[in-house]
């Protein structure tokens, strides 16, 4: 079962202390990459081992999407609604268009092949930003010469480093107004967030850690609207104001991967990837 734990009054404003929840299914092997589709009213989820997309609506329940899904990890959506996958086993970025067929975005740099994009996320400006961790393939399939992090512009399909220097970049996400982006470093050595401002020219300044994961390590991460971060954690889902205060955390009985806000019946809901089991929680927030 889901719990809240209250550090700051703050987060009562974000969820009730025993806030009803969905349980959208628990046979699973090891969820990511949660996406609300706006114009299918449900939420997609990858199962990494399993090599499967599935499809959850109040209406229809749990049901295979994609299969196979090239080990699909990381989801979202672009402008126009369209999903942007990061699979592992194909080692590239792609986005599914509106008539279901499936586009390559990236899968080389400098001529070399991704490691395993890991996690996505879509600025107002149309460019894909997305992590490139090694954990989908052996060491001995490395070609790229650091764990980056790309802006890919999807119209000319140029891609470009913004930061090589992390050791195991995951989750990401904007600020609302996107003048800051939130990276986590899953290495467990490490397992902190840190926070960039966004320059003119899409290129990132370092501001610094912002948040240390624990227990566990960061993974998926959203913000809403009034730019507090839900960062992925061992324990949960972890709250943060835009200052680093830690307000709360929504704990989960197994370690949380990603989280993605959705709406059912009108509330907002957060929908939580954690290893077997996928949740959903109401908030009672706008989401972002
Ligand atoms: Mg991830």
């Amino acid at each position: 079962m889901i719990s809240i734990q209250i550090f700051d009054d703050e987060m009562r404003e974000i969820v009730d202390s025993e806030p009803s929840s969905i349980h959208v299914g628990g046979n699973f092997q090891f969820t990511e990459g949660p996406v609300w589709m706006e114009a299918g009213q449900c939420l997609l989820f990858s199962d990494i081992p399993m090599n499967i997309i599935y499809r959850w609506s109040p209406e229809e329940d749990v049901r295979e999407w994609r299969n196979p899904s090239h080990h699909a990890n990381g989801n979202t959506t672009d402008q126009e609604g369209r999903l942007i996958t990061c699979e592992h086993g194909s080692r590239r970025l792609t986005r599914t268009e509106k008539n279901g067929s499936v586009t390559v975005l990236a899968d080389l740099y400098q001529g070399k092949q991704l490691n395993s994009p890991n996690d996505v996320i879509v600025k107002r400006d149309h460019t894909i930003w997305f992590t490139d961790p090694p954990y989908g393939i052996r060491a001995d399939m490395v070609e790229q010469t650091a764990n980056h992090v790309f802006r890919l512009d999807p119209v000319t399909s140029e891609l470009i480093v913004v930061a090589d220097d992390f050791s195991r970049p995951n989750g990401l996400c904007f600020s609302p107004d996107e003048q800051l982006l939130y990276i986590g470093d899953s290495d467990t050595e490490i397992h902190h967030v840190r926070r960039f401002r966004v320059q003119a020219d899409l290129s990132l300044q370092e501001e610094g850690v912002f948040a240390v994961i624990h227990p566990g390590v960061p993974d998926g991460m959203r913000v809403d609207q009034a730019g507090r971060l839900y960062c992925s954690a061992g324990d949960g889902i972890q709250i943060f104001r835009s200052d680093g205060a830690l307000l709360g955390k929504i704990l989960t009985p197994q370690t949380a991967s990603n989280c993605t806000f959705g709406s059912v019946s009108g509330t907002t809901d957060l929908f939580i990837t954690a290893t077997n089991s996928v949740w959903g929680i109401a908030l009672n927030i706008f989401r972002a």
